[in-house]
């Protein structure tokens, strides 16, 4: 397993500046709208509470690369528990 980032601004730096490249091949499944990945580090503004508990983007079709991406690799992953990607 490929080094667990932290919930860290440095993360989301990094994350931001290496969203210009692709996901990895080994990711699977899918996002379960959690919305975990939206507070990392502060909770997004855009992020809205649906009515069947899960979390929603305001702003999806224009949503950053960051955000579109994530986890874009499995050291990416920081929202383990509850995220519905894996990587193989
Ligand atoms: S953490 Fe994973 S499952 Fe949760 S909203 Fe982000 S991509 Fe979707």
């Amino acid at each position: 397993m490929a080094d667990k980032q932290e919930n860290t601004w440095a993360a989301k730096a990094k994350r931001t500046i290496t969203s210009v490249l692709p996901v990895s091949d080994r990711r699977r499944d899918q996002c379960v709208n959690c919305g975990a990945c939206c507070k990392l580090p502060n909770v997004c503004p855009f992020i809205k509470p649906g009515e069947d508990g899960k979390e929603y983007c305001s702003i999806y079709p224009i949503r950053p690369l960051n955000c579109r991406k994530y986890p874009r690799t499995e050291s990416e992953l920081v929202t383990r528990d509850t995220c519905g990607y894996r990587f193989e």
